[in-house]
């Protein structure tokens, strides 16, 4: 990429908040994307690690903690009503209520996770209060009280993110090898319904990471390619997955909500220590984790036709992650001292030796069994593409870009998932970032090489049944 092209202008101040290591991938890319005033970007991140690099780059440099008390005082100083934009990659701090603020003022505001404010985990013993489904109901309950106003876009990364854009390229690629001449659907029931046409039961969002270092790990340090913190966060939450129509079996450790869309269930066990089936092109099959996601969620709403928990359609769908080999081994750990580590540390691109992460959506039940589609980007090309992040970082902060394209090119167009966008601009943004960006049909079934000593298919009339995919 010799040349980059320009999105467009930011008019008014840029304020980020959370320089970690996707803030840190973020930035280059804003820098190459975007006109604005070089004097009005601000990095509000309490940690001073980074100082020097900001200073360098003449950005401003809020070293605060936001807080419920303190958090409109600190932003309050930063926006400017009706302009600029607000970038949130931090942990810790409500998306929600940094969210309600920016569109308050009428600023246009980005997020990549719905995140609660610091201790909410710990601090919440009611478990159902802890799932995803229920965090992505307050943000959706904000929608409906507060239709339209200042663009929000909420959880834009990879995934959640990216991969509702991929989904949508999947379904029309299935589509045409199926021969069929389906026109683009141009509205959610279209799209639900055309889901429903090819005959999809399921996606599983199928993600291999083998990004590796020259180090070992440690024992005592739990290690990843993107956030520690935000990854133990949805790793010890419950296991969560939209649950599809064609489900013939409930786990017994499932819960289903009493309000809401329905469009999910939940587990009475953590996502990142229950294992699923699933399949990447690299691996071939694999175990992954169904640690949840809001895009599991958001998915299974989005395609439903119908309402409530018996509708006419929807597709099963949730995460199966299998995250870089350092933090299977980290995760072990914790599970097994049941505590997190001491330390922790994100490999970076200066470290990382070799692999790729691979994610994609992989969409199964249809009559050419099961497709999986989206990037595999390596370590190698990463460095070539943009600086300052991993494989990993960049499927993320390419995400967050297209995002921040998309929310100016369409202001006031309230709040919004990645679902809700247009799929074709956003991975036309993104596209470039990607590394290759491939469709490969597998006909691998979670009911398969079951046989003895590995135990048998529990449901041999249905192959994708969920009661084949989670792993016993
Ligand atoms: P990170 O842990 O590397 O960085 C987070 C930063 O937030 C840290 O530098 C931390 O100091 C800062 N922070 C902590 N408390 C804060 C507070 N009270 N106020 C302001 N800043 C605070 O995380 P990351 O890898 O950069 O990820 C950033 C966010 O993006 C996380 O929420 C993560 O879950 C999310 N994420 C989403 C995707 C996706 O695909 N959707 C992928 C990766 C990360």
């Amino acid at each position: 990429m010799a040349h980059y092209p320009l999105y467009g202008h930011i008019d008014g101040p840029i304020v980020i908040v959370g320089f970690g290591s996707i803030g840190r991938g973020v930035l280059p890319l804003i820098e190459r994307h975007f006109s604005y005033d070089a004097r009005r970007v601000t990095v509000i991140e309490p940690r001073g690690d980074h100082h020097a690099f900001l200073r360098q780059r003449n950005i401003a440099h809020d070293q605060v903690a936001l807080t419920p008390s303190n958090f409109r005082a600190v932003l309050g100083k930063h926006l400017e009503p009706g302009k600029g934009f607000c970038v949130n990659l931090s942990v810790d701090v409500s998306s929600l209520d940094v969210m309600r603020f920016c569109r308050e003022l009428g600023v246009p505001y980005i997020d990549t996770v719905v995140e609660p404010w610091a201790g909410f985990h710990a601090a919440t013993k009611d478990i159902e209060a802890r799932t995803n489904y229920a965090l992505r109901e307050a943000v959706r309950d904000e929608k409906r009280r507060n239709p339209g106003g200042a663009t929000a876009v909420s959880c834009c990364g990879a995934n959640p993110g990216m991969v509702s854009w991929l989904l949508k390229e999947a379904l029309l690629i299935l589509s045409r090898d199926m021969g069929r001449k389906d026109p683009v659907p141009e509205n959610r029931a279209g799209w639900a319904r055309l889901m429903m046409e090819l005959g999809v039961k399921g996606v599983q969002i199928a993600e291999r990471d083998t990004q590796i270092s020259v180090r070992h790990k440690r024992i005592g340090t739990f290690i990843n390619t993107w956030s520690v913190e935000g990854f133990l966060a949805e790793a010890l939450q419950p296991a969560e997955l939209g649950w599809g129509t064609h489900e013939r079996w409930l786990p017994p450790e499932a819960r289903r909500h009493g309000v809401g869309c329905q469009a999910a269930i939940w587990m009475m066990r953590p996502g990142a220590d229950t294992r699923v089936r699933s399949w990447c092109p690299t691996p071939g099959a694999q175990f992954g984790y169904l640690v949840t996601h809001n895009e599991a969620i958001s998915i299974a709403d989005y395609y439903t036709l119908g309402e409530g928990a018996q509708p006419e359609f929807r597709p099963t769908c949730h995460y199966a992650y299998h995250p870089c080999d350092d933090a299977i081994l980290s995760l072990h750990e914790t599970f097994g001292v049941g505590r997190i580590q001491a330390r922790d540390h994100i490999l970076d691109e200066t470290e990382i030796i070799d692999g790729i992460d691979e994610l994609g959506v992989l969409i199964y039940g249809h009559s050419r069994n099961a497709l999986w589609y989206g990037s595999r980007l390596s370590i190698q090309e990463t460095r070539d593409l943009a600086p300052f992040q991993n494989a990993t970082g960049l499927q993320v902060a390419s995400a967050v870009l297209a995002g921040m394209v998309w929310a100016m090119e369409n202001a006031g167009a309230g709040i919004v998932e990645a679902d809700e966008m247009d799929h074709g601009r956003c991975l036309e943004v993104q596209r470039p970032y990607l590394g290759p960006v491939e469709a490969h049909y597998t006909d691998w079934t979670p009911a398969q090489d079951r046989a003895e000593p590995f135990g048998a298919p529990v449901d041999g009339n249905d192959p994708w049944q969920f009661r084949n995919v989670l792993a016993r």
